[in-house]
């Protein structure tokens, strides 16, 4: 069952009206229901269950210190990309040991932060990264755990900004040169070699492109055994897409099916070597865990009749969902309570922020008048986190609905804290 359902009319969020929502807490604000956390949480831990293997989850989709609470009481690890993203996982009482910590750019104090507290492993990108975490963790008289971020150039098939595992992406240690970087990363006194990862892309629906990069991840093992360099874990990365809604857009492969085909193949492997080698697999979904979780609900402020197009302009803009104009993403938007006698008319959906690019949701058949409460669909990943205060627009609130009760986890910015830190010249 989806956790957000039409009941009496009324769009709910498991059993919470959303226009109670709006009453209580005001528009925009992001709604995310907890059974549906929990539920794809789930997905990936009953696939894993029994098994050495761990889910870190890459909490850049979605960090609000309740999310990250939720999922580590159900024993989730955490992929972070900056030593911020490593303190809110502490203040949300994560464990640090279950961290992994990717990115190309790492800075010292990052690096050290990190090593302070313990941190499972470094996913590193690059030499220069190797040497400087070598240095560093020499300084502290400590020795980093590192797994190098291979990029097996297989074609993820996906928006180009968000497919990583190519020659041309920034991220990760080029297949032909990453038996050299183990090299040198094994020659480096202060590291310790423990794993190897990729993350080809994002928003993939057909897992086809993970299965051939997990297989040229299990060849480099093979390469490295016979070299004295010995991996113990696996990380396959993120990646698995999820259902946006669009009219012909293919269903992603279901989770369970995924880390099935997976594990099958990681068992066929280990039974192939006599010594059924012991590598523990490690998981970075984001997107898989947060998207369905979420909506965003804004309200209609005007409806403006232009020459060529009609526009629905809401309370809404670029610097709440950055996904519409970043990456031309297409995300449903429902009415909370329909108009049924109403025929509707084609609208582009846009914010009042002064871009051309402030649009949510293009030539949208729409039965809606000012007023009107219209939820952004799937909007729990690549959201909130991407927020922004441009144009002076404090960001949403947002608000964790269990049952028929509502938890705000994040009041709304007023104005007067966006310019607080700030200063003028004396
Ligand atoms: C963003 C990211 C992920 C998560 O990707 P999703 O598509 O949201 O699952 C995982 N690993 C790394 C290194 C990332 O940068």
């Amino acid at each position: 069952m989806s956790h957000f359902s039409y009941q009496d009319g009324v769009l709910h969020a498991e059993s919470t009206p959303l226009s109670r929502v709006a009453e209580e807490f005001g528009t925009p604000t992001y709604v995310y229901s907890k059974s549906a956390l929990l539920e794809n949480f789930a997905a990936y831990a009953d696939a894993c269950r029994g098994r050495d293997a761990l889910v870190c989850y890459a909490m850049k989709a979605n960090s609000n210190l309740a999310i990250l609470d939720l999922l580590a009481r159900e024993g989730a690890g955490f992929d972070i990309v900056s030593g911020g993203e490593l303190l809110r996982v502490i203040a949300a009482g994560g464990d640090p040991g279950k961290v992994i910590f990717s990115g190309v750019g790492k800075t010292v104090a990052e690096m050290r932060l990190a090593l302070e507290h313990g941190i499972l492993c470094f996913n590193v990108e690059s030499i220069p990264e190797l040497h400087r975490l070598n240095e560093v963790a020499g300084s502290m008289g400590k020795r980093a755990p590192v797994s190098l971020r291979v990029n097996p150039n297989v074609d993820a098939k996906t928006h180009p900004y968000i497919a990583t595992g190519l020659k041309a992406n920034k991220f990760g240690v080029a297949f032909d040169d990453a038996l050299a970087t183990y090299r040198t990363a094994a020659s480096l006194p202060n590291l310790d070699v423990v794993g190897i990862d990729c993350h080809i892309g994002s928003q993939l629906l057909d897992d086809a492109p993970l299965l051939e990069a997990l297989d040229k991840l299990i060849e480099l093992i093979d390469t490295l055994d016979t070299e004295g360099i010995h991996i113990h874990h696996l990380d396959i990365g993120g990646g698995i897409g999820v259902d946006y809604g669009a009219a012909g857009d293919a269903p992603p492969v279901p989770v369970g099916d995924y880390l099935g085909r997976l594990f099958a193949r990681i068992d066929a492997w280990r039974a192939a070597r006599h010594e059924g080698r012991a590598v523990k697999v490690i998981f970075e979904p984001g997107r898989s865990i947060v998207a369905s979780t979420g909506v965003l609900l804004t309200r209609v402020e005007f409806l403006k009749p232009g020459v060529e197009k009609n526009f629905c302009i809401i309370d809404a803009a670029m610097n709440d969902m950055m996904r519409p104009t970043l990456y031309g993403a297409w995300m449903d938007m429902k009415a909370v309570a329909p108009r049924t006698g109403d025929v509707p008319e084609l609208y582009d959906v846009v914010g009042p922020v002064c871009e051309s690019g402030d649009w949510l949701a293009r030539e949208r058949a729409l039965a809606v008048q000012p007023g009107d409460l219209l939820a952004m669909m799937s909007a729990g990943a690549y959201g909130m986190t991407m927020a922004s205060n441009y144009n002076t627009r404090g960001r949403a609130a947002e608000v964790i609905v269990d049952g028929e009760q509502m938890h705000l986890v994040r009041r709304r910015e007023e104005p007067a804290e966006l310019y607080a830190l700030e200063s003028m010249l004396k």
